[in-house]
């Protein structure tokens, strides 16, 4: 080694194979791979060695893929850089310019948006209609459509798809599907368990679990996962190593973060339900045997001043996201829905008075607690 101060400093290093068996996988921060000669690099296209370049495959990413796709139940997976990322991904996994696709009307308004005024410029046309009747998505399906794309759990009314009866639709048709489950989550739901093909997460929701990082995976069949990864390497919608490394850290109190919140949901839905103040209370009756999710929707009631209601809420905070730990709330017309026209907000149902709670893992007493009394204070 060198005794000069630029080279030693750059070289010097740990021996990397004496800190192998750390308990915990390290990040991998870098963004390549070093070879000890040329025999081992030519390993790597042999597929022998599997790490060159992080925008293709970095160890942190591979761990956070391989674990979603196996709480999935899923062939494959690749994490990348957000939800709508992993999305597009997907889609482009399934369907080349001149393609259609049928998609549901009340998906995630990012989801819409992406649908409708960029898929265009890959040469992919969209149809959006109602899920809730499979007889308007047979209707909508063309000759050259190749995927039906919906939500397992649907936001912000709660919507539960049948997974089943749309699976066997695509397969009558010949068409791949591909559903979101970010709100269900695979504690709740396994959509690929019922011949889905392609499964997707916003991981910044409930698979990260702890609002401190944006991140997506897309899970499915093994060779549609091999086309989607080209799709995020070719893009640069890859996820960085330590981005990954968190949404990794949080998942791994996934089951413990669902069952709390969902139970916690359960019982202020219910609350809410009798209580004069709440027009109408959204919170599904059926998900799974674990629970029906952690997302509750309200209408108030005419008696409750909106403004007043936010004002009131005390620790429950504002938040246009969902899925942490807080119990927050979030306001659809100007946040998650606000690029829709009214027209488009309309035909879901969202006006004014709708609002949207994301259950925490606090004392579930606390919340119900909260809640009242924010609409108490709020009634005129
Ligand atoms: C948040 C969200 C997305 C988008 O995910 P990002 O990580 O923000 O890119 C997609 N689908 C659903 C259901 C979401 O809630």
């Amino acid at each position: 080694m060198s005794s000069s101060f630029d080279t030693k400093v750059v070289h010097q290093k740990l021996n990397q194979k004496q800190v192998q068996n750390s308990k915990n996988t390290p990040i991998y921060q870098s963004t390549a791979f070093t070879f000890e000669d040329l025999d081992h690099l030519e390993s790597y296209y042999e597929g022998d060695v599997p790490y060159l370049y992080s925008r293709e495959r970095n160890p942190n990413t591979d761990e956070l893929s391989q674990t979603i796709a196996a709480l999935e139940e899923a062939e494959a997976g690749v994490a990348t850089s957000s939800g709508m990322s992993a999305i597009l991904a997907g889609i482009l996994a399934v369907a080349s310019p001149g393609d259609h696709i049928v998609a549901a009307d009340d998906v995630y308004g990012g989801t819409h948006k992406l649908l409708n005024a960029e898929l265009d410029t890959f040469g992919i046309e969209v149809t959006m209609v109602s899920f809730q009747d499979l007889e308007n998505v047979q209707q909508a399906i063309k000759e050259n459509t190749t995927l039906l794309y919906t939500e397992s759990v649907s936001n912000p009314f709660l919507r539960v798809e049948n997974v089943e009866g749309l699976v066997q639709l695509a397969k009558d048709h010949g068409l791949a599907t591909m559903v979101d489950n970010t709100f269900a989550t695979p504690y709740l739901l396994q959509p690929v368990l019922k011949g889905v093909d392609l499964v997707v997460h916003s991981a910044t929701k409930y698979i990260g679990g702890h609002s401190d990082v944006t991140s997506g995976v897309l899970v499915g069949k093994e060779n549609l996962i091999q086309k989607a990864t080209q799709k995020v390497v070719t893009l640069g919608a890859n996820l960085s190593p330590f981005e990954a490394w968190l949404t990794q850290r949080g998942a791994k109190t996934l089951g413990l973060r669902m069952k709390q919140q969902s139970g916690n949901a359960k019982a202020l839905a219910s609350t809410l339900e009798e209580n004069d103040l709440v027009q109408q209370v959204y919170y599904p009756k059926f998900v799974s045997e674990r629970g029906n999710g952690a997302i509750v929707t309200i209408e108030l009631s005419q008696q409750v001043n909106v403004e007043t209601f936010f004002k009131s809420l005390g620790w429950v905070k504002i938040a246009p996201t969902l899925a942490g730990v807080e119990t927050t709330v979030s306001y659809p017309i100007r946040t998650s829905h606000r690029a829709l026209s009214d027209a488009q907000r309309e035909q879901i149902g969202i006006n004014s008075r709708v609002i949207r709670l994301s259950i925490g893992i606090e004392e579930t007493n606390d919340i119900i607690q909260q809640f009242e009394e924010a609409l108490k204070q709020s009634s005129e």
